[in-house]
């Protein structure tokens, strides 16, 4: 509604996508870092009406004028954020009907992809001044428990995991999930908690982070159901922060990388028969084969509920992650539209494709 984005003048702001029977696709664009300025960087991304985005490559001036032209290659999402956009921006369009439907005892997961350093830990975690969806996802929780009439019957418990190599580790409290008496301290639990998680050096990136996170809310409350009843409710609340994307592409790993090559393949192959199964209407799905899909098992189930944010920098010296980023979120969103449909048989081989890009992503996450 004429706002101004990336210096285009926008002409409709799209309304709030419902939360339906697909996974919705969001994807975020940084702002550009200090670093990547220094180095010269040009802006090779561009989001427009809080939907599309935009790809160019500014390889040669040849390819710059051609592609400026045509604004390059077109994307559109459910929703697409531009660098400006703040966090609790983030968090209302994305997250806040999961929140809504995990109080009404319902389960949903939100799922961060992308490469190393496109934003993947600031969207979920954030920082003190400008905390992410994790912490505003656990303030809303509370928010809106308190305002209930049976506050006193609700048990707010949270466990904040890590998938390493198929290994589980606890970041919180080692043995069993904390119950959270009250919302507080929780930037400060989660920061502490990643510390916790596993960085370390790869050619891409120093600090490339190795594993996947979850932060999982449980919301467990009584109410009384038509008949008088008393009945227990229990929602779950899934936020994930993925591994970085690029390593799906990196081939001159040895020794711990190959093994985490070898697992990650083991849990994307998991993921992606998870998610087939259950695009299939199979009664059988096989959770139990990665510790990724054991642990999303109540969050993924119908996939109804579940969100993917796609997180890309600006930059043209990360254009062949972003472009790989965009195209994947493009397959996932591509097969969800058709995923009810009787066409499920021809859109299988790229349905595969995503999951397995999901579950790579992921699969660290649940082993
Ligand atoms: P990832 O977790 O995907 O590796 P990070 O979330 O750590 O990437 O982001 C990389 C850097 O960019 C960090 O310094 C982070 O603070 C910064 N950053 C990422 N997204 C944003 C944003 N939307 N606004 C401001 N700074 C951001
Ligand atoms: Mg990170």
């Amino acid at each position: 509604v004429g706002t101004k984005e990336n210096g285009q003048e926008l002409d409709t702001v799209s309304e709030k996508p419902d939360i339906g029977s697909r996974i919705l696709v969001f994807v975020r664009l940084r702002p550009m870092g200090k670093k990547e300025r220094e180095a010269g960087s040009r802006y090779c991304v561009q989001t427009v009406n809080r939907r599309d985005v935009y790809l160019t490559d500014f390889a040669n001036e040849h390819d710059y004028l051609r592609l400026k032209r045509l604004r390059g290659r077109h994307f559109s999402f459910d929703g697409s954020f531009p660098d400006s956009a703040t966090q609790q921006e983030v968090y209302s369009t994305t997250t806040v009907k999961l929140v809504e439907a995990v109080l009404q005892g319902r389960n949903g997961s939100v799922f961060c992809y992308g490469a190393t350093g496109a934003g993947k830990t600031y969207t979920m975690l954030g920082t003190v001044e400008s905390p992410g969806v994790m912490v505003l996802a656990i303030k809303d929780i509370f928010n809106k428990v308190r305002q209930r009439s049976f506050d006193g019957n609700h048990l707010i418990h949270l466990s904040y995991l890590e998938v390493y190599n198929e290994t589980v580790k606890d970041l919180l409290s080692p043995g069993r999930p904390l119950v959270l008496r009250e919302d507080k301290q929780v930037i400060a639990l989660l920061q502490k908690g990643n510390q916790n998680r596993m960085t370390e050096p790869t050619r891409a990136n120093e600090t490339s982070s190795r594993s996947h996170a979850i932060l999982q809310v449980v919301v467990e409350y009584r109410v009384k159901d038509a008949s008088n009843n008393i009945v227990n409710r229990v929602g779950k609340l899934s936020l994930i922060d993925l591994a970085g994307s690029e390593r799906a592409l990196a081939t001159d790993q040895r020794n711990l990388r190959s093994l985490e090559g070898a697992n990650i393949n083991r849990s994307l192959l998991a993921l992606s028969n998870c998610i087939n199964a259950l695009v299939e209407g199979k009664k059988h799905i096989p959770y139990r084969n990665s510790k990724l899909t054991q642990l999303l098992k109540d969050s993924l189930g119908g996939a109804c509920n579940t969100i993917m944010i796609a997180n890309i920098s600006p930059s043209n010296l990360s254009f062949g992650e972003t472009q790989n980023t965009l195209h994947w979120a493009d397959r996932a969103k591509e097969i969800q539209n058709k995923v009810s449909s009787s066409q499920l048989l021809n859109i299988s081989p790229s349905f595969f494709c995503f999951t397995v890009l999901a579950c790579y992503a992921n699969e660290e996450i649940m082993q």
